[in-house]
Parts: C-alpha cells; sequence; structure tokens
C-alpha cells in the first residue's frame, strides 16, 4: 500500500491561484496559516443550544501573530522586486513577523515602534531576528506617519498593511474557516486596530462567495478596546489608551474600508472595555485552555457583551427558526506569550515552599 502525504507549503503555495504571486515569486515562508479552528464548548454552551462558537487559533502561526499571512506575500513580493530593505511601524507583532521573514529573504528589516509601549515577548523578536529597531518618542500613529513618509523617499519597502501584499495574504484565514467548516460562519468577530485585519477577512469572504465555493457572508463584528476606538466614536483619538497594546491606534489606516466591511456584512463596530477584555483573557486560558494576548481577548469579550444584548438571537431569528444552529468564529489574533507581563499580572504570585513532601502535600490538599 503506498501512502501519500501531502506536504503544507504555507498560504502562498495553498491558496496560489487567489494571491497575486506567479511562478516567478520566490516564496519566502516560514510555513504559516494552517490554524486550527478550535470548537470552544464552554462558550457555546454559554450562548446555548443553537450556537456553535469556534476559536480561529491565530496564535499558532510562526511568529506567533496572523501578521504572517500577509508578511510572507509582502516580503516575498518585495523580493521579487528587487527590494533590499523593510520597514514597518509596529504595536509589536507586525515588526515581529517583518523581521523573521526578512531575515529569510536576506532583507533589512527597519522597525519603527511607540517607546514604551509594546509587549516585551515582541520586541524580544523583532531584536533577536536582527532588524534595526527604533523606538520613536511618540505613539504608533506617530510612527506610522513616520515610516510612510520614509518609504515614499528612500529604497525601502513598506509592510504595514496599506501595503496591499499584506491584506491579499492575510485573506486566506478566511478561506481556511470556510475550507472548514464547508460554508462561512454566521457571525465572525475580531479586534480591530489598524483595521487591516477585517478588511482581508471581508475580502475572502467576498471572492470565495463570488467564486461560488460558500453560500452566504458573515456577519462582521469588530471589537475596539474603549479607549481606543476612533471608529466607533467616529473621529482620531489622538492618545489612545488600553493595556491591548495590538489594537492601541487612534488613526486607523483601513478606517474606510473597515466600515465598508462592517456595512456590506450588516454588522457591527463596537467597544469592549479593558476589564472586559482582561475578563474574556482569563475566560479564555482557564476555561477553553487558549492562551492568548489581551487583543485577541477583545473578539470574545465583544462576544459576551453582544450575547448579554440578546444580539446573536435577535439578529439570526431567522435560522433559529428553522433550527439550524448557528456558527459563530472569534479570532485569536496572537499568543499569549507574547505579552507575559499583563499574564503575570493577572495571577497570584505563588510562593515558595520548603522541599518537605508532607507539607506539600497538605498544601496541594491532596487528602
Ligand atoms: C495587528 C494585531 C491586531 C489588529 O489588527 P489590525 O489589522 O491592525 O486591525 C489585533 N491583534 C493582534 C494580536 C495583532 O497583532
Amino acid at each position: 500500500m503506498s501512502m501519500k502525504i501531502e506536504e503544507y507549503k504555507g498560504v502562498i503555495d495553498r491558496y496560489f491561484k487567489y494571491l497575486p504571486v506567479s511562478n516567478k515569486t520566490p516564496v519566502i515562508s516560514l510555513l504559516e496559516g494552517d490554524t486550527p479552528l478550535i470548537p470552544a464548548y464552554k462558550l457555546s454552551n454559554q450562548l446555548g443550544k443553537k450556537f456553535e462558537v469556534f476559536l480561529k487559533y491565530e496564535g499558532l502561526n510562526p511568529t506567533g501573530s496572523f501578521k504572517d499571512r500577509g508578511m510572507t506575500v509582502a516580503v516575498s513580493k518585495a523580493k521579487e522586486q528587487g527590494s533590499k530593505a523593510v520597514i514597518c511601524a509596529s504595536t509589536g507583532n507586525t515588526s515581529a513577523s517583518a523581521s523573521a521573514y526578512a531575515a529569510r529573504a536576506n532583507l533589512k528589516s527597519i522597525v519603527l515602534i511607540p517607546k514604551g509601549a509594546i509587549a516585551l515577548g515582541k520586541l524580544a523578536q523583532a531584536l533577536i531576528h536582527g532588524a534595526c529597531v527604533l523606538p520613536v518618542k511618540g505613539n504608533f500613529d506617530d510612527a506610522f506617519r513616520l515610516v510612510k513618509e520614509i518609504s515614499q523617499d528612500y529604497p525601502v519597502r513598506l509592510v504595514n498593511s496599506i501595503n496591499p501584499h499584506r491584506i491579499e495574504g492575510q485573506k486566506t484565514a478566511s478561506f481556511e474557516i470556510c475550507d472548514a467548516l464547508k460554508d462561512a460562519p454566521d457571525f465572525q468577530i475580531l479586534p480591530v486596530g489598524n483595521a487591516g485585519n477585517i478588511t482581508a477577512y471581508w475580502k475572502g469572504y467576498k471572492e470565495y462567495k463570488s467564486l461560488g465555493k460558500i453560500r452566504k457572508l458573515p456577519v462582521m463584528c469588530g471589537f475596539q478596546a474603549q479607549g481606543s476606538a476612533p471608529i466607533v466614536k467616529g473621529h482620531p483619538i489622538k492618545n489612545p489608551k488600553t493595556i491591548a497594546t495590538a489594537i492601541k491606534i487612534g488613526n486607523p489606516a483601513s478606517w474606510k474600508s473597515a466600515e465598508a466591511a462592517r456595512d456590506e456584512s450588516k454588522g457591527l463596530i463596537d467597544t469592549v472595555s479593558d476589564r472586559d477584555i482582561i475578563e474574556a483573557y482569563k475566560f479564555l486560558s482557564s476555561q477553553e485552555g487558549v492562551f492568548v494576548e489581551p487583543a485577541s481577548a477583545a473578539s470574545v469579550a465583544g462576544l459576551f457583551k453582544l450575547k448579554k444584548l440578546g444580539y446573536f438571537s435577535k439578529k439570526s431569528k431567522f435560522y433559529l427558526s428553522y433550527s439550524k444552529t448557528i456558527k459563530i468564529v472569534c479570532i485569536l489574533t496572537g499568543h499569549g506569550l507574547k505579552d507575559p507581563d499583563i499574564a503575570i499580572k493577572n495571577i497570584k504570585e505563588p510562593k515558595a515552599v520548603e522541599p518537605d513532601l508532607k507539607k506539600i502535600v497538605k498544601l496541594l490538599k491532596l487528602k
């Protein structure tokens, strides 16, 4: 008996015909994508019999966030077009991803980050991959403005999500969800920062729909942190504030297309508080066994908020009466180990004990 095992080669290989690549494109891949869609039994129970909640765990990408999906395309195209360096502004994960893919492609990586405002794990990644990291005395929006100007005047390729190749790569996540569920989910919930990701998902769903690969489109529900919610408030935020550093952005680059995704899908973009985010963060780790960074928990905080408002039942009344299950996918954008400080702040630090068996057994209440 011969068994053929098909080797997974990353998102460009798997979704080649849907991406702006050709056989001439040198594919720079770390085998990103193919992330699990984990059934969340406890979340599903909380919502009720007719609901099924899934977690798209993007923290399992090679550098620990969904940014890798876009970066494989952006860096491969930069390489194809002869770039020698890439540049980005970052709240952390873009820089980690750009630096890893640049290292693999023998490109120089330049990163501008808001000083003191990115999680330790992400800074460590950019540095260890050999990036030139410049902390800017300002916020993300200041850093972003600078890299846009630099990339216009100097020979460096901008790999923030205004680079369309980033969006193209990131849309593969919606393809994977549809391939797994054999259709689009009824609702998709995700955090919104610079708004490239909601733009990418919506683009992916629409493409699959027009190809006839799915029957329906999901309702898109985006969540911003309360102190950093320009789209919800309707104006840029000068000094955005939130513990969820990955979505601490006051003037999103893809603002318009995020609103288009919201409106075309008849969805919403709303806020969650930092307290809601931490509550969801702890729920995910202690109840579902899935450890994410705070920004990612915004999607589950949003799920809880919408459940309280009766949003899903109201919105899916039609389906419910036909006793079909309603599928909700929450996007978990980044890994928990990115931001260990937040985890440690939210647990009781354990006290050391003497190496004494009896005492330890007693302490553990094993009898
Ligand atoms: C980048 C990022 C976001 C925000 O995505 P946008 O495309 O900027 O809206 C959310 N969570 C994590 C972990 C991220 O790295």
